[in-house]
């Protein structure tokens, strides 16, 4: 098994020639090509012939229709995640993948609305509705492997907020920031990063507004939150550069900016590992 670290600054050009590479090489190999961000909050992409099976930690991974699987490790994970694939002949291979660890910083939010740090108990309710019909959404495997492609920028500008940061909202400690924000004004088009599926879209969830999920395959999806139009609907397929919406300050936000999330399965990775640095001058 190949597994190839590398670092945060590699462009997701080079990425996607060695997931090529691994897709020319597959089925020959004797064993597994491995590509990706070996760190908290990164995504690694496998391929193994028909008729192999995939564990990390223990957990089954599955399968895309060309063998190919996704791996996403979690802000806290490693320092080691443990692969094993059970290959077609019935070889069993096993390999120790290093998670390289990240430090996080603390982001102070104040002037929020006390309604959105602290919310009522009716709030609180339809909080859970909101987090059940999300998870059902992110629940649904398609098979299919649009996560294996580059991803571009949904939108560009100013980075206001990054992964993983410690959040300390109106003077109360809160969740960690599992997303990155991009600052631009209200009306600013979003574009889908990379082909998939639109599992997700309302207006106006409680904390993150105008919300759509797309799923890229087997799992992996990106997030849109705050928006203040959605131009897709649920069951949309999208294509790589198409508009899905437009930037807003809808649910908890302070002024306009693009929340962009991304999941693999349960694990919320960084977002801002799928694509090249944000282009200058933005
Ligand atoms: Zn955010």
């Amino acid at each position: 098994m190949r597994a190839v670290s590398k670092g945060k600054t590699i462009s997701s050009r080079i990425f996607g020639v060695l997931a090529l590479l691994g897709l020319l090489a597959g089925p020959a190999l004797a064993e597994v090509s491995l590509e990706g961000h070996f760190i908290q909050g990164g995504m690694a992409i496998g391929r193994v012939e028909p008729g192999a099976r995939v564990w990390a930690d223990g957990q089954r991974v599955p399968l895309a229709p060309d063998g190919r699987f996704v791996l996403g490790f979690a802000r806290k994970a490693g320092p080691v995640v443990r692969l094993k694939v059970r290959h077609a002949d019935g070889r069993v291979e096993r390999r120790s993948l290093k998670i390289a660890q990240r430090k996080y910083r603390v982001q102070r939010i104040n002037g929020l609305p006390k309604r959105k740090v602290t919310p009522s108990k009716q709030d609180l309710a339809r909080i859970r509705r909101d987090i059940a019909e999300v998870k059902a959404a992110r629940a649904i495997e398609r098979k299919a492997e649009d996560f294996a492609k580059p991803f571009i920028w949904p939108v560009t500008g100013p980075i206001s907020g990054v992964y993983g940061s410690q959040r300390i909202l109106n003077g109360k400690p809160r969740r960690p920031h599992m997303g990155v924000d991009i600052a631009r004004p209200t009306g600013t088009r979003v574009v889908a990063p990379a082909d998939g599926v639109v599992v997700f879209a309302r207006p106006d969830l409680f904390f993150t507004g105008g919300t759509l999920i797309i799923d890229h395959g087997m799992r992996m999806n990106t997030t849109y939150c705050h928006l203040s139009k959605l131009l897709v609907k649920q069951g949309d397929h999208v294509r790589q550069g198409q508009p899905i919406g437009l930037v807003g300050a809808t649910g908890r936000a302070t002024g306009p900016h693009l929340h962009w999330g991304a999941n693999v399965r349960e694990v919320r990775i960084d977002p801002q590992l799928l694509v090249p640095p944000m282009p200058k001058g933005r």
